[in-house]
């Protein structure tokens, strides 16, 4: 692992925010085109906390998330990628297109021609009232990702908790794996007699109470409903309450997200800015492990060409 001073501005081709699935693959790509890419990371890749994966291709068995992380940081260290653990706080457009300079919050600069964001999202999380929500994830308890895990939890007794069209119709995506499938409300639900009667329709129940507890036990998840006197006990409990893109750095270099915060979803192929490339999470699409180690594929190649392209170093036709 590489560290930088205070000061240093150290000047590489190519830098990437993030070292999850999606920028670790830029990494070994541009790496494997020779290129001098640092990529810089604030240890929060959301792969660090999949407990195992089963929808990796190539791993039959699953794999553990840390795991996936450690492979692939020590693969494209192999080809010559540099990691550094650092948080950036700053990305600025240099003058006289001299491509970007990255402030970290060590106070250290970094000067790059190019730059891909694959600074991912921030799970909006459940709170629990007793049980830790960490060990509650890796017993399978507590879930986060339907498209992950629900085929781990056929014929399970499964609770969503939202109650707006969001955690309705992952409700309804769960119901193709267990026909136990409840859909509790954080505060009232928020759903139109239309949306209640497909929901209906598809045998998803919905619990009118508020919630009032959620204890996470190694027996399940026990939700205490207003109006109830016993809690009811599920065997997984599913929150859909989205995620928050990381996507400050990006807003830094101009109006490239939506309101919501997303950058657009051509942002690994197109670029959302000459020199500036986005992959994985970070961008509008499905949150997943392959998609973002494509999307991190594309957005190296499409940023190495364009340097290429830069230097004259293309066919002319080519362009
Ligand atoms: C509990 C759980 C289980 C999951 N299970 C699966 C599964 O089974 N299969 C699957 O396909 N997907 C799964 N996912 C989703 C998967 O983890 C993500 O799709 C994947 O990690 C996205 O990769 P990424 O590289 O886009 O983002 P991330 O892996 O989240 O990486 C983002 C990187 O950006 C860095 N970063 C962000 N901002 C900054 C900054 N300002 N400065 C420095 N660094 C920064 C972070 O430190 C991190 O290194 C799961 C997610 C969760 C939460």
């Amino acid at each position: 692992m590489t560290s930088l001073s205070a000061g240093e501005g150290s000047a590489i081709d190519i830098l990437i925010v993030g070292a999850g699935p999606a920028g670790l693959t830029a990494a070994l790509y541009l790496a494997r085109y020779r290129r001098k890419v640092r990529v810089v990371h604030d240890g929060r890749s959301r792969a660090l906390w999949v407990p195992r994966s089963r929808n990796v291709p190539g791993f039959p068995e699953g794999i553990v998330g840390p795991d996936l992380i450690a492979r692939m940081s020590d693969h494209a260290v192999r080809y010559g990628a540099e990691l550094v653990e650092a948080r950036v706080d700053e990305i600025a457009r240099r003058q006289n297109d001299e491509g970007f300079r990255a402030r970290l919050a060590s106070g250290a600069t970094i000067n790059a021609r190019g730059l891909i964001l694959a600074t991912g999202v921030e799970t909006n999380l459940a709170k629990l009232d007793s049980g830790d929500h960490d060990n509650a994830v890796c017993s399978g308890v507590l879930r986060y990702c339907p498209i992950c895990d629900g085929f781990e939890h056929s014929d399970e007794r499964i609770a969503v908790l939202g109650s707006d069209l969001h955690g309705a119709a992952e409700a309804m995506f769960l119901r193709q794996y267990s026909r136990d499938v409840t859909l509790i409300p954080k505060w009232q639900v928020a759903l139109t007699d239309k949306q209640r009667g497909e929901l209906a329709a598809s045998g998803v129940d919905i619990l009118e109470g508020r919630v009032l507890r959620l204890d996470a036990t190694e027996a399940g998840m026990f939700v205490s409903i207003e109006g109830e006197a016993e809690p009811r006990r599920f065997d997984t409990l599913y929150p859909a309450f989205g995620s928050t893109p990381r996507s400050e750095l990006a807003a830094m270099l101009g109006p490239l997200t939506d309101p919501n915060g997303c950058i657009p979803f051509s942002a690994f192929s197109d670029g959302l800015l000459p020199g500036v490339y986005a992959a994985g999470d970070v961008i509008e699409g499905l949150d997943q492990i392959s998609v973002a180690l494509g999307q991190g594929a594309m957005a190296a190649t499409r940023l190495h060409n364009w340097l290429r392209e830069q230097d004259g170093h293309v066919m002319a036709d080519q362009k």
